[in-house]
């Protein structure tokens, strides 16, 4: 059913200019109809009306870089052994718990992220997902699951050689599979679990289904010392001369590590670096610095939660000491993510993707002072209301697409399953 969101304080994510409007929101149709106060009366037969006097309404929010696949680790027992290091931690942790997945977790787990990632005003999520073990379907198993909750998308497969050329095979025919029927990317895990055949291989299938790459890039020193023995060239070098760097859909993400010509080297490109700064402290990797990649930042989560405004203001408190971030480019970035999606001509972003705000500010809210109040005022709990693809997807913090509590149950336990399972296999 079309929506009239009615008196609410517009906020034009591209001007920052604040204006009082009557919105007309219609499903599918991806652009908005504003309603002056005289012509209401005709148009609200037949629409659901929502009074949004005092709210704030802007264009929802998108996720640069996720993770399904890590949404049922929160709170799990530690490791056995304790991680020393980054490639300990993924041996530990992620790649112990992405070998146990299966199908039913994997759609908990898709379910839950996209509950998160609504309740937290992002409509569309860029994902990267492994499962070792099941890999064959799990992509239509997350699109299904974000569909059903509201939430557009752009997935992969991450395409690694860690596991052995059989489950490599796997990942590269589960992405051919998948981006014969839907919009998507070629993910690779890394360039040190990735061989040059793999790469290559991953490289023609970005060409056939021209899309981009979507890989983790110089997240920890680790990554250039395997590139540099290896293959006798740093990471961005590699990844440059195999072709991943020729397509504007590629994403490279972290890009902690670089030199110089590195920086040149995706500055001159037109792909894409997103940042993911929780997930790096968390690690303990080292900081983002964008100096010297140009204008093509966006930021992520990385798993680590489902947030983006709390992705935007990490980015900055950490950026003040280790980067050239400001209010302005941390807004900037945090608004990448949809000049990525209209610039490659991904659907599921247009403007009938909405939040309402009840942002009730003890100070002046104006388009003057708003990146004030975007850092260091507005958090997901003033998210009332979102709309996706003009659908009101949550209403009142109630998700009214599916029966939140039942799909919670599930993934509890899930959860329990697959700690369990990787208890036994650790
Ligand atoms: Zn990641």
């Amino acid at each position: 059913m079309d929506l009239l969101l009615k008196n609410a304080t517009y906020i034009d994510w591209k001007t920052l200019e604040f204006s009082l409007k009557n919105i007309l929101v219609r499903e599918n149709v991806s652009s908005l109809q504003f309603i002056a106060d005289s012509g209401i009366g005709t148009v609200e037969q037949g629409v659901e009306t929502m009074d949004c006097t005092g709210r704030l309404v802007t264009k929802s929010f998108a996720v640069g870089h996720h993770h399904v696949y890590s949404a049922l680790s929160r709170g799990m027992a530690a490791p056995k052994e304790n991680p020393q290091n980054f490639s300990e931690i993924l041996k530990y942790v992620w790649w112990t718990l992405d070998k146990c997945l299966d199908p039913a977790m994997i759609e908990s787990s898709a379910l839950v992220t996209a509950m998160a990632c609504l309740k937290a005003g992002s409509t569309f999520v860029i994902d990267h997902h492994a499962s070792p073990f099941a890999v064959k379907g799990s992509l239509e198993i997350i699109a299904k699951a974000f569909e059903k909750v509201g939430v557009s998308h752009l997935l992969c497969y991450e395409i690694s050689d860690r596991d052995g050329i059989h489950v490599a095979r796997e990942g590269l025919s589960e992405t051919d599979h998948f981006l014969s029927y839907h919009q998507g990317l070629v993910g690779l895990h890394a360039s040190f679990t990735v061989g040059e055949r793999t790469l290559g291989k991953a490289v023609d299938m970005m060409k056939k289904h021209n899309t981009g790459i979507h890989i983790h890039v110089a997240e920890d020193a680790y990554d250039q010392g395997q590139s540099i023995n290896k293959h006798g060239r740093r990471v961005v070098e590699r990844l440059e001369k195999a072709g991943v760097l020729s397509s504007p859909k590629t994403l490279l993400v972290h890009c902690l590590h670089l030199e110089e010509n590195e920086r040149e080297l995706i500055r001159k490109s037109p792909i894409w670096v997103v940042q993911n700064c929780e997930s790096n402290l968390n690690n303990n990797v080292g900081y983002f610095n964008g100096k010297g990649l140009g204008e093509n930042i966006m930021l992520g989560t990385d798993g680590m939660h489902s947030d983006m405004l709390r992705s935007a203001r990490a980015a900055f408190f950490v950026g003040q000491r280790h980067d050239n971030i400001t209010y302005e480019s941390a807004y900037r970035r945090f608004r990448n993510v949809h000049r990525y999606l209209s610039d490659n001509g991904f659907d599921g972003d247009g403007d009938n993707n909405l939040v309402i705000l009840d942002y009730d500010s003890p100070t002046p809210v104006s388009r003057e002072n708003f990146f004030g109040h975007f850092l260091f005022g507005i958090t997901s709990n003033h998210i009332t209301d979102v709309i996706s693809n003009g659908r009101l997807v949550m209403k009142d913090k109630k998700i009214t697409t599916v029966d939140e509590n039942e799909i919670l149950g599930e993934s509890r336990l899930q959860a329990e399953r697959l700690w369990s399972k990787m208890h036994q296999n650790s």
